[in-house]
């Protein structure tokens, strides 16, 4: 691999990791992303299904632990080794790229608080787990809440009237846990583990949550169908129903009290990551375009001689540089620091996975009636692309968020 990256201090190791998972994007995933995208959502997560052999290639490699700390059996990495990994994994398909992320939310989402017993139960057993036995997922949105569930510190936050779908109330050593989470929980009926957001204090509003790391298997959890969608049909997604289940209360995270506060830190780094996989798939585009140009002939030139499809292409290089500039500046600097500037994580994103989608659309502009057909994989880029929009908070929504807080914190030099 040949590739030019705007860091000067990258380390031989950085190149390496960077090298190794290049290799594993093009060989595993992308012959494997190619098949379950013409599958049914059924056929996806069927036993004998391709994703599985991802899945479990991933975890032997040990990708399924990127996000946490080594102390516990993560993968030891830097942020901006972290940053590098994810977009060479979303270079190769950004659906299963964001499955192997959500497997690790759990985990991730105990070691911000580390307390001994979940260090135990749940992130032990989650790096050692070498056959993708153990999947997690981020259960946050629900049927009537999406965005706003992705606000915190906006005002809508802490407005007492809205009541989430799926609650929970301590009753002696176990809270119980009732209501619902929204189809659109990636690895939703698949996962073993969730991280479930849900509320505790309905006086406080959205603001009044509880995260748990919980297992699945628990008396009263049901699950819905897989959800049939355009883009990123490599990644399963359903519902997560809760029935007066009963969770002891090991399994706590954080409670109302800094739930605000712990959601923040969360969003600062998932909300970056939809900007580092964005690089990955507008990088994914930018690569096979230049690759199409060089070798169709059209009006007996190559496409990429004529002055307007360099000119696009350049423009889809400065998004593809200046979004990874902006995510893994975002990434790192937000896992450095207890009290993040998710601002910068909303730009990374909003951003990103719009010059993405850009970059998906001027690609097939490139290619012509071939990009509209299933024999290139530009068609795939622009629907996987699409869902990035939506996916981890709509952009509208996330400029609102970020915006509120721009307003209200943004530093000024005089
Ligand atoms: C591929 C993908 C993966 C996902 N993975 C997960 C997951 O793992 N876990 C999970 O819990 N969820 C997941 N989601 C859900 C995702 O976070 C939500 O879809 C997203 O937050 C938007 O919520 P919504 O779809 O309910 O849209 P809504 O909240 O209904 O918003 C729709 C539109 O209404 C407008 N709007 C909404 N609220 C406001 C407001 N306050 N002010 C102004 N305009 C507003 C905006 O234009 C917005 O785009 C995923 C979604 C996708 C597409």
């Amino acid at each position: 691999m040949n590739y030019l990256d705007l860091d000067l201090d990258l380390t031989e190791e950085d190149i390496e990791l960077k090298s190794a998972t290049h290799r594993f994007a093009k060989e595993v995933m992308r012959p494997i992303a190619k098949e379950l995208d013409e599958m049914t959502p059924e056929q996806v997560i069927a036993k004998d299904s391709p994703f599985w052999t991802f899945m479990k290639k991933a975890y032997e490699l040990g990708y399924h632990t990127i996000l946490i700390p080594e102390p516990y059996g993560g993968m030891d990495l830097t942020p901006k080794q972290q940053a590098i990994i994810y977009e060479e994994l979303a270079w190769g398909s950004v659906g299963l790229a964001v499955a192997l992320g959500v497997a690790s939310f759990p985990s991730f989402g105990a070691s911000l608080v580390a307390e001994e017993v979940l260090i135990e139960k749940i992130i032990e057993p989650f790096c050692a787990c070498k056959d993708a036995s153990i999947i997690g997922c981020w259960g946050i949105t629900e049927p009537d809440h999406g965005s706003d569930t992705l606000l915190p510190f906006h005002p809508i936050f802490s407005d007492p009237n809205i009541k989430a779908q799926c609650r929970a109330k301590l009753d002696g050593d176990e809270y119980i846990i009732s209501g619902q989470k929204s189809a659109w929980v990636s690895c939703g009926t698949i996962s073993t583990h969730c991280a479930l957001f849900c509320q505790m204090d309905q006086s406080m509003g959205m603001a009044g949550g509880a995260i748990f790391a919980m297992p699945l298997d628990l008396p009263g959890v049901s699950k819905g169908a897989p959800l049939n969608k355009i883009g990123q049909r490599d990644l399963n997604q359903g519902e997560i129903f809760f029935d007066n289940v009963r969770v002891p209360k090991d399994y706590l995270i954080v409670g109302p009290e800094a739930y605000e506060a712990i959601l923040d830190i969360t969003l600062s780094a998932t909300t970056a990551l939809m900007g580092i996989f964005a690089a990955g798939i507008a990088r994914a585009a930018l690569d096979e375009t230049l690759e199409y140009a060089k070798n169709r002939v059209q009006g007996g030139k190559k496409l990429i001689d004529y002055p307007n499809v360099q000119q696009k292409l350049f423009h889809m290089f400065s998004k593809v540089e200046t979004t990874r500039l902006i995510a893994r500046a975002a990434f790192i600097y937000n896992q450095n620091t207890s009290t993040p500037a998710e601002e910068y994580s909303n730009v990374a994103k909003v951003y990103g996975t719009q010059s993405a989608f850009d970059v998906c659309n001027d690609a097939i502009q490139i290619f012509g009636g071939n990009g509209l057909t299933k024999e290139y994989l530009i068609e795939k880029l622009f629907r996987d692309s699409r869902a990035m929009l939506i996916e981890d908070g709509s952009n509208d929504t996330l400029a609102i968020g970020g915006g509120h807080k721009l307003i209200h914190t943004y530093p000024r030099l005089d």
